[in-house]
């Protein structure tokens, strides 16, 4: 149950059917061209959408927006090392900034270097690959199967990395990553003794091991739900803490588990690595008492991170999801089980099984979504990633701490409404469509596949 109330409250309302025929039609099928006002529950993403306490609004005001040496500078070094138990904070505009700092501190002078993730990030897989470097997406078998039930579906394959490196030769890897939870394998949890692994693994290579921790709370509450080594009563900070401390470096998005709309870092225990790290900063984010970010950001940021691990908060958050996942289970609807941190993803192609994968069904699901109930989720399938052999994945991400269950219901309603109008549903093809094809679901614009009617 939330361990929360409202004090501030945002309306919302259900646009007139016309009214959302119309602007799906505007928007050229494409929802990252909605105006948000005419968007009712908004699942499009759970990045710096969710709700802040009233001790992080409290705690704005108390900013210090010194150049240099600010007081909410420390504040926030002081929770970071707290709740993460990492010593030295490099603060960013938001987690890409922290992933320029970071790669390209790291990967400054490594040609023709290979870097293995679980799974990268968009963002992170770009940062990668602007250094030069080549990312490696090493999942678990079953990360990308909808159906298959397993506790650590997030998990690094070590054994995917060890081919990796029987084929390119250790000294081409100078850098691992994992991303807990894993956002792009439906935000499944990494287990600790995973991370014991690829701990291991990067010191027989001679490799730099990089946390990707956006999620490190949600991540622990699962490690403490399921992992049996960690007692029920073990605080989340603990686990995080443990978890966090396999790692050299950690890279941060606040936007995720910090709580607040905007902000990021790099962590680090490594003295030379911070150093490296603070000068990069200097040069694209800010002073390094402030990064990107506004002292009163800084304050947000501090408390949130705080937050965060208080079980009462991750568990409701975690719990959330799941609720969502069952009320559309429930409902009829195909879903990827079992319910990650952040989001439910549902089983486009189990749900419009007449649409091929060129007439984009999750891309059609997000539409209908939209049209039948002013719901936006994002289409992550061959829309999104056009050469990738990826099931056809529609995200509803669960901003924190913001919608509640009869918001939940109406989602469920909708998806089920949508279900049953089955062949009715049309396919999409692209009309217009950026350069580049990796950042197409963005911008692209898309029409109806009418001619199959
Ligand atoms: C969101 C995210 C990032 C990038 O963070 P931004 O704050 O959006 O720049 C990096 N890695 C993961 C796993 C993320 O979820």
């Amino acid at each position: 149950m939330a361990g929360y109330k409202s004090k501030m409250v945002e309306p919302i309302s259900l646009p007139a059917r016309e009214r959302r025929e119309r602007n799906l039609e505007r928007a050229r099928y494409n929802v990252f061209n909605l105006p948000a006002d005419e968007v009712f529950i908004d699942l499009l993403t759970d990045s710096g959408t969710g709700a802040m306490s009233d001790a992080q609004w409290a705690a704005l005001l108390r900013g210090d927006e010194a150049y240099a040496g600010s007081r909410s500078f420390d504040r926030l070094e002081s929770a970071v090392r707290d709740v993460m138990g990492v010593e030295h904070v490099v603060p960013t505009h938001q987690g890409r900034g922290a992933e320029n700092v970071l790669y390209g501190t790291l990967l400054s002078d490594a040609e023709d270097a290979v870097v293995p993730n679980n799974t990268h990030f968009d963002t992170t897989r770009a940062h990668v690959a602007n250094q030069g470097a080549e990312p490696v997406d090493c999942p678990v078998d079953g990360a990308h199967d909808p159906d298959l039930e397993a506790p650590f579906k997030g998990n690094f394959s070590l054994e995917r990395a060890r081919a990796l490196v029987d084929e390119v030769g250790a000294d081409r890897i100078p850098l691992v990553i994992q991303t807990i939870t894993n956002n792009s394998a439906a935000g499944q949890p990494v287990s600790v003794a995973n991370t014991r692994r690829v701990r291991d693994f990067a010191d027989e290579i001679d490799a730099t091991f990089v946390i990707d921790a956006c999620r490190f709370a949600e991540n622990a509450y699962f490690v403490q739900q399921r992992e049996d080594e960690f007692a029920a009563e073990t605080e989340i900070a603990e686990i995080a803490r443990e978890q966090l401390g396999y790692a050299d470096a950690v890279v941060m998005s606040g936007k995720k588990d910090g709580l607040v709309n905007t902000g990021g870092f790099v962590a680090t225990d490594d003295e030379e690595l911070f150093e490296r790290c603070k000068q990069r900063a200097i040069l694209y984010e800010g002073f390094p008492t402030y990064g990107g970010m506004a002292g009163r950001d800084l304050e947000a940021m501090a408390v949130g991170l705080r937050e965060a691990v208080e079980r009462s908060y991750v568990a409701d958050r975690v719990e959330q999801v799941r609720t969502l996942g069952s009320l559309l289970r429930d409902a009829g609807v195909p879903i990827y089980e079992p319910v990650g941190g952040h989001a439910v993803y549902l089983d486009a192609a189990a749900a419009l099984p007449h649409l091929e994968a060129d007439a984009f069904p999750g891309q059609a699901l997000v539409c209908e979504l939209y049209r039948e109930g002013g719901v936006r989720g994002v289409e992550l399938g061959s829309f999104a990633f056009p050469d990738a052999e990826r099931p056809e994945l529609v995200r509803l991400a669960v901003p924190r701490r913001t919608y509640h269950r009869e918001h939940f219901d109406h989602v469920a309603e909708t998806a089920a409404t949508v279900l049953e109008k089955g062949r009715d549903v049309d396919g999409l093809e692209i009309a217009t469509e950026p350069e580049m094809p990796e950042l197409r679901h963005f911008t692209a614009g898309l029409e109806p596949r009418s001619e199959e009617r």
